[in-house]
């Protein structure tokens, strides 16, 4: 898997450009999308970013050692009881407060503390996922100095169908957040991931969370201005044979061959996050050729057909493409109905990580 590092840089630079007027924060939640909290963090800060989110106390804690002292990291499903709180408020990471129970710990933990302990606040404009709804957000700042306690740092909500530009939920989720904006007006607001900040300026708000156009994704299917790509992921050829017309290929024998063919074992499967619902559907590329999978992926390899190619062209160790210029992580994501967010988080695990084009050591590669 290689990641290029000047396009994570740009990407982001991209988007500043989109959005003069606000900030735009970067969401680098399950290790940056799988590609490498730790590495890709560190070029988004220098690329200017401040606000960082993630989803859980222990992301924050792992990442924060690779940022500079004065970003932000906010943790976006809130605090666990039992601990979490004390231990963020110790290393001053944010919490997003979502639900009554989570501000009435940080609200406990600030008198006990006799601290001001700030926060984000979430509520509900109509995805049913996280936040406060209308009453719940009255009543947490009818609290006794709730906001002088708690200072609000984000009053932030999301959207749930951002990747449709013309539906109406956005139009109402935008209208719903001004409801509740209206009671904290200073308050800097947050409500666009990817597709927001790429199609609807409206949800824009004073603070951006995108994440996967960051990674070189464009979300949606419409024409977008297009992300700079960040990812590339090669595979080995294993082995290369000659199977008879009848033979089967892989478990189940989910493929039979209808003639004499020519197949070769790709050293990529399941386990490293390429998916098992590409079999006897998906493909991988060598040289302009596209070549298709033969029955079921394996945990470790799956079989494709080579037949097309010139005998002797292809052999153990050379590479195909999984990812690169001819398959995009959309292209993927559309072929097994899936979203491109779940194809890049399901890589990170197995394959070995390069990062090309670190600005800081003159574009040499580093390895993980
Ligand atoms: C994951 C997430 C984002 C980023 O979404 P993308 O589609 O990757 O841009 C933004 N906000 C919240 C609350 C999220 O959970």
């Amino acid at each position: 898997m290689t990641i290029d590092v000047a396009a994570i840089a740009a990407n982001y630079r991209r988007l500043c450009g989109m959005h003069p007027a606000a900030r735009v924060g970067v969401v680098v939640k399950a290790d940056a999308y799988g590609l490498g909290a730790a590495q890709i963090a560190p070029v988004l800060a220098a690329a200017g970013a401040r606000d960082f989110f993630v989803a859980h106390l222990a992301e924050a804690l792992a990442v924060k050692p690779f940022l500079p002292a004065d970003v932000t990291i906010f943790v976006l499903n809130g605090l666990a009881p039992g601990g979490e709180a004390i231990c963020a408020a110790e290393k001053n990471i944010i919490p997003v407060l979502n639900t009554p129970e989570q501000a009435r710990d940080w609200y406990a933990l600030t008198v006990d503390q006799s601290r001001v302990l700030p926060a984000a606040l979430q509520v509900d404009t109509g995805m049913s996922r996280l936040g406060l709804d209308e009453e719940e957000f009255d009543e947490v700042l009818g609290w006794p100095a709730f906001t002088q306690k708690i200072p609000i740092r984000l009053l932030m909500s999301h959207m749930a169908c951002a990747d449709v530009p013309g539906a109406r939920a956005n139009t109402d989720q935008i209208a719903r957040l001004e409801r509740f904006c209206a009671r904290l007006p200073s308050v800097p607001r947050s409500l666009a991931n990817s597709a927001a900040a790429m199609f609807l300026p409206d949800a824009a708000g004073d603070v951006l969370r995108p994440g996967l156009v960051l990674y070189g994704v464009d979300p949606g299917t419409t024409g977008v201005p297009h992300m700079r790509p960040a990812v590339s992921l090669e595979a080995r050829v294993i082995q290369v044979r000659d199977i008879p017309a009848g033979a089967g290929v892989g478990y189940g024998f989910d493929y039979i061959a209808k003639f004499p063919l020519r197949t070769a074992t790709v050293s990529a499967g399941y386990a490293d996050g390429w998916p098992r619902s590409l079999s006897s559907r998906g493909g991988v590329w060598f040289y302009g050729n596209r070549l298709p999978i033969l029955g079921r992926v394996s945990m470790d390899s799956c079989v494709v057909d080579v037949t097309a190619l010139l005998k002797g062209s292809i052999g153990p160790g050379d590479r195909v493409e999984l990812i690169g210029p001819n398959q995009s992580v959309s292209d993927l994501a559309m072929l097994i109905g899936t979203t491109p967010h779940e194809i890049l988080t399901g890589l990170g695990r197995r394959f070995s990580k390069v990062y090309a084009n670190r600005p800081s050591m003159g574009g040499e590669e580093m390895q993980s």
